[in-house]
């Protein structure tokens, strides 16, 4: 049936009410604001209006929205080859990303790579490959996690609302145990004791529900992003990948949020001293291009056979020469140190904010993945009222700050904000984002 001609969408005042009547209301929505441009650390509204970005498009610009390199390098390419598909023919922009995540990902063993276009596509293959060498269909991931939105992602995730009501039934063979939040242990377990509690109920998990020869593969991301950016005890990764190397269990490290420098390494799980055997990436990797991919073990990586892996767009031309330039960007710009300052900028801001307010619970994080968890009292640790989480987000916004939640119950406010950063801006944001905790009653 023909419906009457809609008016077009103007990018100005009829946005927002075209989103309301043009777009699946099944996508969230942050902010009720209308973006035009972008530039480092800065959103412009189509009414003119400024924001400083600490949500970097959920941790995909560390390197700064629209780097010149970046744009450079895409215009470059978009001059050359769009679309080839390297199922059809090879370009040698796919195969120097592939060697260059090879050269960065921990490890001194002959590694290879593949490419994607998102996070949640880097993980199911991440699994197809562990279950394809290891001849093992479980896996095992953690409360808490966050993977995706495709069905195996999914299942995969740690957090049931708002992903998984109604839409069932999921993939079999996903197995769960707790993640160590330090800040919420299980009712009579001290802090210390988390690495030995969860890895117990590992042991628990290989007795009552699978076998640890059926599982193909551990998945766990170094400091959980959606989750609340939760950093585990340090003897946790470790303890974690013996028990994987006593069972033959593949380690995978779900870099996707915490990796390009978020943390202040180019990889969270270095901070471990874990060497992973495989990897996923994405965000960052290619700084507002859609690229991921999966990285590790070579023997692992060719368990596969010709046609197991790949996709009519995986390892885009473009997407692949901007991650070039953002390999670039870090070697020549220095963008660890760089994240090591802004972290440590954040981390002062965020712990004095724990000490002023009474509604931060703690300041937590690794390298300039930070964040405060908010909370009604700090002797209950209560979750924050969704209303006030709001009021704070509004209040940001208003006075010229994008800022994100995270955490199983909504209650996290967590900094992703582009690790280049200028000082100003970064001062600017965190006096905003003080001001609008400290504001709360
Ligand atoms: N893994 C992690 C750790 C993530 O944070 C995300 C996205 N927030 C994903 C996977 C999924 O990535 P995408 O949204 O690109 O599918």
């Amino acid at each position: 049936m023909k419906t009457k001609a809609a008016p077009a969408v103007d990018g100005k005042g009829s946005a927002l009410a075209g989103r309301a009547q043009w777009v699946a209301r099944g996508v969230g929505c942050y902010h009720p604001i209308v973006i035009e441009s972008a530039e480092n650390a800065r959103l412009r509204g189509v009414d003119g209006r400024e924001y400083i970005d600490f949500a970097g498009g959920i941790g995909v610009v560390n390197v700064g929205h629209r780097h010149p390199k970046v744009v450079e390098a895409v215009k470059r390419q978009a001059d050359r080859v769009l679309h080839a598909c390297f199922q059809v023919t090879s370009y040698p922009e796919y195969i120097e990303v592939c060697r260059r995540l090879c050269e960065a990902a921990p490890g001194n063993f002959a590694k290879k790579a593949v490419l994607f276009s998102t996070g949640a596509e880097a993980l199911e293959n991440a699994v197809k490959i562990a279950r394809g060498f290891t001849k093992r269909r479980g896996v095992v991931c953690f409360d808490g996690a966050f993977h995706g939105r495709t069905y195996m992602a999914m299942r995969m995730t740690g957090k049931y609302k708002p992903y998984r009501p109604d839409i069932g039934p999921f993939p079999g063979d996903v197995h769960r145990i707790p993640f160590p939040y330090a800040y919420r242990p299980p009712k009579g377990v001290a802090p210390k004791d988390l690495t030995a509690y969860c890895l117990e109920r590992l042991e628990q998990l290989f007795q009552t529900d699978a076998a640890p020869e059926e599982i193909a593969c551990v998945v766990v991301e170094p400091v959980q992003g959606e989750g609340g950016f939760v950093v585990p005890p340090a003897d946790f990764l470790p303890a974690l990948k013996q028990v994987c190397e006593r069972h033959g269990i593949l380690f995978v490290a779900d870099e996707v949020q915490s990796g390009f420098g978020r943390t202040a390494k180019m990889f969270a799980i270095e901070h471990s001293g874990v060497v992973p055997d495989l990897m996923t990436v994405a965000k960052s990797l290619a700084a507002g291009m859609p690229l991921s991919g999966v990285v590790g073990r070579a023997d692992v990586m060719d368990a596969l056979g010709p046609g197991g892996l790949g996709g009519t767009y995986a390892g885009n031309p473009l997407a692949c020469a901007a991650a070039l330039a953002v390999f670039d960007i870090f070697e020549k710009e220095r963008i660890l140190a760089k994240a090591e300052k802004v972290g440590e900028t954040l981390r002062k801001s965020f712990d004095r904010l724990a000490e002023r307010s009474p509604f931060v619970g703690e300041s937590r994080g690794l390298g300039a993945m930070r964040a405060i968890e908010l909370v009604e009292d700090k002797k209950t640790k209560a979750p924050l009222a969704e209303a006030k989480m709001k009021q704070i987000l509004t209040a940001c916004a208003e006075k010229g700050l994008l800022v994100i939640k995270a955490g199983g119950f909504g209650n996290v406010i967590r900094c992703l904000v582009p690790l280049t950063v200028p000082e100003a801006d970064l001062a600017r944001g965190l006096e905003i984002l003080e001001e609008s905790v400290l504001a709360l009653k």
